[in-house]
């Protein structure tokens, strides 16, 4: 089934965390699934990126020139970035065990699809028209490295996502408010009223 990139699916706020993301219910190994199961699911998911991450990427378009290639390395990459940055948000530090082949994978998608930063200044340089998904989601990966966005990063108390917490007081508890905040509320109000109706039945 071919997935629709809406803009909950970028609840991520960051690149390299919305394709984290494409892993669905990962912590529940009866109904988790991957959104980029297919190849070409990547090509499309590029396509939507270019225009939710427009600012990170610097304006650049980007592109899955070799989808069944780049797809190895795109599923290590994101499963490095999960792995350590969920371990990060939950212990308050960053392992070596974690980070040694997050580089490691940030270092062969670099090596496999060339790009260029802006110098003295953090991201990617505008103007370089296409740019490799896989590039692209390296530099953004390593971005989060950097302690002021680190300390930001958070795992949705719904759906498990991470996503960067961009709130000024850094209180943000949801993915995207009107999903999962609203799926807990809804689920606090069903649950709420059956307790009531229990004790009715009680009295
Ligand atoms: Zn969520």
């Amino acid at each position: 089934m071919e997935t629709i990139w809406t803009p909950h699916r970028f609840s991520g706020e960051v690149l390299a965390l919305d394709v984290a993301n494409t892993v669905v219910l990962r912590d529940d190994p009866d109904r988790r699934f991957d959104r980029f199961e297919q190849a070409d699911e990547i090509v499309r998911f590029a396509r939507a990126a270019t225009a939710f991450r427009a600012e990170e990427i610097g304006g650049n378009t980007l592109v899955v020139s070799d989808p069944s290639g780049a797809k190895p390395r795109m599923v290590a990459l994101r499963e490095t970035t999960d792995a350590l940055f969920r371990d990060a948000s939950v212990s308050g530090a960053i392992r070596s065990e974690r980070l040694a082949p997050l580089l490691d994978q940030c270092a062969r998608a670099l090596e496999a699809a060339p790009v260029m930063f802006a110098a003295g200044q953090a991201g990617l340089r505008a103007g370089q028209g296409t740019i490799e998904l896989e590039a692209a989601v390296a530099v953004s990966a390593l971005s989060l490295l950097a302690p002021e966005m680190q300390r930001r990063i958070r795992i949705c108390g719904n759906c498990g996502w991470l996503f960067l917490d961009r709130s000024r007081n850094g209180s943000r508890v949801w993915c995207d408010m009107t999903v999962c905040g609203n799926r807990q509320k809804a689920r606090r109000h069903y649950r709420r009223r059956r307790d009531d109706e229990g004790r009715t039945v009680d009295a």
